[in-house]
């Protein structure tokens, strides 16, 4: 097994350069290609569990992280404000440790009534974490994050429910993504000062959150100390390559922010009552994410995640106008292609070339004669020749099946 960082440079996913500065990776062609469809994925997902879409900035005013408890408890990890302007006209505006109080106020924004919940707002979004250059490194140990991150306004009685939806999600995008578990932590505070107190809120949003997994059927442990500032959380722990445990998705239960931003709905009664905002991530950060999915796949990603999906190989010179078309012809289809012809060498070297594409498709003189392709699969298959048009569309369906297998059964 190989860790992240070296397969990431052997395939051009990401790379570093000490001009950008550690632990801000950027993404190549081929990795950026991951991430987008990945990023799509979840996009589909949300939007099908009744997400809505926000974009909200990455700074925001020092105010509003006081306001969110993020100063108080979590300043050690946040870059230092910027200073906009001198003299009591001056602002200082930070780079932002958390989604959560842009998505607190973009809620408090509107009048909010209990038909409206659970209101889920889903973003795709920059955070900052001023970790020490020491500890940096790869797509894992970063200072800035794309979260995969959402915030559910609602009702008390909502809170369970959306919460065991959200582990169901969990649950699909693993399978989708050929990703395991390796435990899910229900992770409560511990002692010391990092956490707001409130031990009666705590409790509830604990028995909340066991109730979730109780009715997912998940095993979990309960672990002292590993819980957010302002709530309890179920992490769902993956395993990297190493062996190292890290947290990917998360589920939580927040009592305090709601307080803290005042938020409010008004109910059936009439009168104004205090949502409760669980925050869940699906498949955590971009970077995490797809460090994960390059070590538990090696590089040989599900045939919706590769980088390049479909390698056209042309026998000799006189195959490779035939290839060309059918790259062209994947492109159209939406297939992530490309076309590997004679000048990078012997038909077998340019096989070993692709090897980690799920699909090769082989154009030699009867294949050009015919309009056919033949396929190989990177599992070694060979199918036998198919029209060039009945190529693409199986391995579109294949790709557009999300599915980690490489070819649908009895196909
Ligand atoms: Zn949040």
């Amino acid at each position: 097994m190989q860790d992240h960082r070296r397969l990431g440079r052997e395939l051009d996913l990401f790379d570093t350069d000490p001009l950008i500065g550690a632990g801000l990776p950027y993404w190549l062609p081929a990795g950026a290609a991951v991430r987008q469809a990945l990023e799509e994925y979840v996009a589909g997902l949300e939007h099908r569990a009744g997400y809505q879409r926000v974009y909200s900035p990455v700074l925001g005013k020092r105010e509003l992280y006081e306001l969110s408890g993020h100063w108080e408890h979590y300043r050690d990890d946040m870059f230092p404000p910027l200073r906009l302007g001198s003299g009591p006209e001056g602002e200082e505006v930070v780079l932002r440790p958390s989604l959560c109080p842009h998505h607190a106020l973009i809620y408090r924004a509107r009048e909010r009534s209990y038909r409206d919940l659970p209101l889920r707002l889903a973003e795709l979004g920059a955070m900052y974490r001023a970790e020490l250059s020491g500890v940096l490194g790869g797509l894992t140990r970063v200072r800035a994050i794309q979260l995969n991150d959402a915030h559910v306004f609602c009702t008390l009685e909502q809170v369970a429910d959306e919460a065991l939806a959200a582990l169901r999600m969990i649950r699909e995008a693993y399978a989708a993504m050929g990703l395991d578990a390796a435990r899910h932590r229900l992770s409560l505070p511990g002692p010391g000062g990092k956490y707001v107190r409130d031990p009666g809120l705590w409790r509830r949003a604990g028995a909340l959150l066991e109730e979730a997994l109780a009715a997912a059927g998940v095993p979990y442990d309960a672990e002292e100390g590993e819980a957010a500032f302002y709530g309890p959380k179920i992490d769902v722990q993956v395993r990297d390559a190493a062996g190292r445990e890290a947290t990917l998705s998360t589920v939580q239960v927040d009592f305090h922010q709601p307080a803290r931003f005042g938020l409010a709905y008004v109910g059936a009664d009439g009168a104004r009552h205090r949502p409760v905002m669980v925050h869940r991530s699906v498949v955590g950060s971009a970077e995490r994410a797809v460090a994960q999915l390059i070590e538990v796949h090696q590089g040989a990603f599900p045939p919706w995640l590769a980088p390049v999906q479909a390698v056209v190989l042309p026998v000799g010179e006189a195959e490779v106008a035939p290839a060309a078309a059918l790259v062209r012809r994947c492109v159209e289809a939406g297939l992530r292609a490309e076309l590997a012809g004679p000048e990078r060498g012997t038909l077998g070297a340019r096989v070993r070339a692709a090897r980690l594409a799920p699909y090769q498709a082989v154009v030699g003189p009867r294949e050009a004669a015919g309009g056919e392709a033949a396929l190989r699969l990177r599992d070694g298959r060979r199918l036998a020749p198919l029209p060039a048009a009945e190529a693409v569309a199986r391995m579109a369906a294949a790709v557009a099946a999300r599915r980690p297998a490489l070819w649908p059964e009895g196909a």
